[in-house]
């Protein structure tokens, strides 16, 4: 009796979790944008996902190069990625298992290396990354004193895009990474447009930096795919894999990202794409397909 009690009260919860799994699988998120007109010029968001707080995985290892190079840190510092086994925890270990080698702080951005940017975590740095995130509006004030109340595993964790202590609305993200890359501009997104918001003051070193790391990922390192799919065009990208948490966590699946800029160093367009469900390396076939066609219509005078 009481079993085929629990069987009706739980049937229609599993029938919504289904339903929602297929959505999910469908579900990819991105807008694209032309910095220099202030415009969206498309946009895809049906689930609302771009404005819902999501882990941001590995792109939060810009903000940490900021953090880094704010406390003083040398961009030039060369460290070792080892090989690490299977089954080793993240950090100290790097999820690229063979391991990156040595490679100063460019390489570790255009790898997004684990171990590189754990080796340069300290607390003192975390701070400065939970304050930069703060001056970016991009956590509420709640957010700031959770995250300063971590464990120090979980700050490293954190430090290098692990975990769900951290969750940001993609798109503020977006317009945040491009704020340093671009010209200090914050926007909002309104409809079609745009609404410039504040202007930050970004040292010209983290620039350098962050957009050369972005660059070098795109001819050498995680978003390799991206240059190939769109040729010789001067793209400078970052791609994210993250926890999964969308109501709750679920360790089978990820969120991916992709956020890329064109053309390199100045840059007009921008593209995020979001996946609920997905990778990084996902995310970043989507957004080059979607630039492709982008600038194919720009040399052709659309
Ligand atoms: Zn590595």
């Amino acid at each position: 009796m009481k079993n085929t009690l629990s069987f009706f009260l739980f049937l229609p919860i599993v029938l919504l979790l289904t339903a929602l799994s297929a959505e999910e699988n469908l579900s990819v998120s991105y807008i694209l944008v032309d910095f220099e007109q202030g415009s969206v010029i498309d946009r895809k968001d049906n689930a609302g996902f771009l404005e819902q707080p999501f882990p941001p995985g590995s792109l939060i290892k810009l903000f940490s190069t900021y953090a880094y190079l704010r406390d003083g840190g040398d961009s030039y510092k060369v460290l070792l990625c080892p090989e690490t086994s299977i089954g080793s925890s993240i950090p100290p270990g790097c999820w690229y298992r063979p391991g990156h080698g040595y490679m100063d702080l460019i390489g570790a951005i255009a790898n997004s290396c684990d171990t590189y940017f754990s080796k340069f975590f300290t607390l003192k740095r975390f701070t400065l990354l939970v304050n930069v995130l703060n001056q970016y509006q991009l956590i509420t004030g709640s957010d700031f004193e959770t995250l300063l109340a971590l464990s120090s595993a979980q700050k490293r964790e954190t430090w290098i895009g692990i975990g769900k202590h951290l969750r940001i609305r993609p798109v503020d993200l977006f317009f945040a990474i491009y704020s340093i890359v671009g010209n200090g501009s914050i926007y909002e997104r309104s409809d079609s447009y745009l609404i410039f918001e504040r202007k930050m003051k970004t040292g010209s070193n983290f620039v350098r930096v962050i957009r050369e790391g972005m660059r070098e990922g795109s001819l050498t390192g995680t978003t390799k795919t991206v240059q190939e799919i769109i040729g010789m065009k001067k793209v400078f990208c970052k791609t994210g894999t993250a926890t999964y948490f969308f109501i709750e966590e679920d360790y089978r699946k990820t969120h991916g990202y992709f956020i890329g800029f064109c053309p390199y160093p100045e840059p007009q367009w921008g593209i995020l794409v979001f996946l609920l469900n997905g990778d990084g390396k996902a995310a970043a076939k989507i957004g080059a397909t979607i630039l492709k066609d982008l600038l194919k219509q720009e040399e052709n005078g659309y």
